[in-house]
């Protein structure tokens, strides 16, 4: 046996699985991903159709290829049965929808509107779908299959690791990235800088967004008469009227045992006043079984730019706070008690400029 001569086809494929697989972010790992399907499959386009298993919507990461140029587009979410995304012919969209809902289970890889469809499914879920035009593949079938399902590992590995376990939320450990993932999305807003990112949230219709936090009421007392099974069951139960309440869009976190952080977009203060009221009430009027009636108070502030993360929570602390000390089961801004002088509203503190 001999090392040298003929390197294998194996070797690049190797390498850039092992890129892959140091990937941490699961965004960046979509882009990657779709990168390594275009090179071994020599594909003028392909795009990544990820499904998201609490909504079953879609979110399309497209990748063209342009002569020597490779343009990500942005991401573009909606519902799988809605119109096809920018740059889709509604026939395509609509034959290549038809074929992938509801799931076939049994094929592997098939062909649809003359593009190759590739689904990534776990045992318990299809993830989504790789799809490649203009592909013609020089590599073995079979060494893509197993690329394919050593991506997929990885990938269902990354997601179940944003998740708090019991609800099912995004959990803390992500708190930090997405939050700062908006907030430079929020200054490219701000300077101009991105015009995809621009005209992304332009037809969004908003581009200001809020952030609260929410803390059970007396939630101790569930644990202490009842146990802490049921302070669970509430826990989850609860979890589950918060995805009801929110727009698929919408960001929620399980922060901490009973602490839970809400990111939405919303025009102004009384739009994003109503969204966390609808929420506050619908927990107040939901019936848990045993433990009756339960509720939330939260604490709100605007997301800008000027502040990192930990002092934009640290304000919806403040407010939550003050919803405590007024009663509970309240909803209060901090910017509404910073301007009646209730809470003390440092400019400085907590804001980019320090650090
Ligand atoms: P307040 O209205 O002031 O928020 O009162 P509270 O009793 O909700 O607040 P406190 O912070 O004193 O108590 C929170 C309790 O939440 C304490 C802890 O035992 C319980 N807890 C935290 N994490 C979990 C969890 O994962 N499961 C259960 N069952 N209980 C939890
Ligand atoms: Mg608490
Ligand atoms: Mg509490």
């Amino acid at each position: 046996m001999t090392f040298a001569g003929e390197p294998t086809a194996a070797a690049p494929v190797l390498r850039h699985l092992a890129q892959l697989t140091a990937e941490r972010d699961l965004e960046l790992l979509e882009v990657q991903l779709l990168r390594t399907v275009q090179m071994l499959l020599c594909a003028r386009a392909v795009f990544w159709l990820r499904i998201d298993r609490d909504t079953g919507r879609f979110a399309l990461t497209q990748l063209r290829v342009d002569g020597d140029d490779i343009h990500v587009m942005p991401r573009e979410d909606g519902r799988i049965s809605q119109d096809p995304p920018e740059g889709w012919a509604a026939d395509v969209w609509t034959t290549l929808i038809a074929a992938l809902l509801p799931d076939p289970a049994a094929s592997a890889e098939w062909s649809v509107a003359g593009m190759r469809v590739f689904p990534l499914r776990t045992r318990e879920a299809t993830l989504g779908y790789v799809l490649a035009s203009g592909a013609h593949a020089v590599l073995d079938i079979n060494l893509f299959s197993s690329v394919l399902e050593v991506l997929r590992n990885h990938y269902a590995l990354l997601e179940e690791n944003q998740r708090d376990k019991l609800t099912g939320l995004l959990n803390r450990k992500t708190f930090d990235d997405s939050i700062s993932r908006l907030l430079r999305l929020i200054a490219a807003t701000a300077e101009h800088r991105s015009g995809d990112e621009r005209r992304r949230l332009m037809r969004r219709g908003g581009e200001r967004y809020w952030l609260a936090v929410a803390d059970i009421d007396h939630f101790k007392r569930i644990n202490d008469t009842l146990g802490h099974l049921y302070g669970d069951e509430v826990l989850l139960l609860l979890a589950q009227v918060m995805k009801r309440s929110f727009r698929h869009d919408d960001l929620l976190f399980r922060f901490g045992g009973e602490e839970f952080v809400i990111v939405i977009r919303a025009p102004d203060m009384g739009s994003a006043r109503i969204a966390f009221e609808k929420f506050r009430r619908n927990v107040e009027a939901f019936d848990f079984p045993q433990v009756g009636e339960v509720t939330v108070s939260l604490g709100a502030t605007q997301i800008e730019q000027r502040f990192i993360p930990s002092a934009l929570v640290g304000r919806a602390d403040q407010a939550l706070y003050h919803a405590k000390r007024s009663g509970r089961n309240v909803l209060h801004f901090f910017e509404q008690l910073a301007a009646s002088g209730e809470v003390l509203a440092s400019p400085q503190q907590g804001t980019i400029e320090l650090f």
